[in-house]
């Protein structure tokens, strides 16, 4: 068999260069700071497994996490909850947008924890007595994941919580469906704090590496989560992480990936290595133009497609 390509030596700054020339979709408009952002950034990085890095120009600007931060939140709920998480959120794609004021039907749970509804609940799980305590539980969980004290952009946060009339009505709908123990304000603020968090591509990428480990940050050595939980985690990315586009990315990509409305993409493709893309405009589903044609290449030059079979 051909050995597969070294991550290590890969072009990242020729596949930049590539990619700045795409000009389609658009930057979100629902906050002003994500209304601000700079359409022509284009960031990625990779990290492997035994922790070494490569990166682009531009992978040290900092954008807000926002929904890319979905499956390390219900990472950390997994892993407080001893798994009964999972009896508190589906599993199953929804079909529709991140944002659909949908839940489950008969149970009233989220659908999965890669939409809003889920991911407010997640947030939710998270030990801490309180809100506050919360917050500090998952910015702490967050930094572990990214091997190193990452912080909230304030501003960020107290516009995703004013702004966020839709995440109010998830947050209120579950409350009437007594699938949400904190109260609405509460989830919608904790949430709102978690998807400001402020992350740089090598961040992320560092992210998606120690899922793929199996939980263990390979630069600090650190086991976030159990091998158990990386693989809940990793599995429901695969079958929901582009929300209705899912479909569509696992076959062109084919590797587990979660994207977010500042443009960040967290891929983890697991035994191998993680990866971050990063560039604002979005497609009609909220994710990256740019960052998905980047993963649509890496993945084909680094041969990450889970589902590719080798010549035998
Ligand atoms: N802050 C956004 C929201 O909850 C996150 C959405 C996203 O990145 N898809 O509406």
């Amino acid at each position: 068999m051909t050995p597969r390509p070294d991550p290590l030596a890969y072009d990242l700054d020729a596949l930049r260069a590539r990619l700045v020339p795409e000009t389609g979709g658009a930057v979100d408009r629902s906050i002003p700071e994500l209304a601000r952002a700079d359409p022509s950034l284009v960031a990625l990085s990779i990290v492997t497994l035994d922790g070494a890095t490569n990166a682009s120009d531009g992978s040290d600007v900092q954008v807000s996490i926002q929904s890319a931060v979905k499956p390390f939140l219900f990472a950390l709920a997994l892993q407080d909850t001893g798994g009964d998480a999972l009896d508190r959120v589906g599993i199953e794609p929804t079909g529709e947008a991140f944002d659909a004021i949908k839940l489950e039907s008969g149970t009233g749970r989220p659908p999965n924890p890669m939409v809003n509804a889920g991911a407010l609940l997640t947030a939710s799980l998270v030990d801490g007595a309180d809100a506050e305590a919360r917050s500090a539980r998952i910015l702490s969980g967050l930094s572990a994941f990214a091997g190193r004290d990452l912080e909230a952009d304030a501003d960020v946060a107290e516009n995703e919580h004013l702004l966020g009339d839709r995440n109010h009505a998830l947050a209120h709908l579950m409350r009437a469906e007594d699938t949400l123990a904190v109260s609405a304000d509460d989830a919608v603020a904790v949430y709102a704090r978690a998807c400001a968090t402020l992350v740089d591509a090598r961040d992320l990428a560092l992210m998606g590496a120690t899922l793929a480990a199996g939980g263990r940050n390979p630069v600090t050595g650190v086991e976030v989560v159990s091998r158990d939980v990386a693989r809940d985690v990793i599995s429901v990315m695969a079958t929901c992480g582009v929300y209705d586009g899912s479909g569509r990315w696992m076959r062109q990509v084919g590797v587990p990936a979660k994207s977010g409305v500042s443009g960040v993409i967290v891929l983890s493709a697991p035994g191998r290595l993680g990866a971050a893309v990063i560039s604002p405009p979005l497609d009609d589903q909220g994710t990256s133009v740019r960052g998905h044609i980047a993963s649509e290449i890496l993945s084909a030059d680094l041969d990450l497609h889970s589902f590719r079979t080798g010549s035998v």
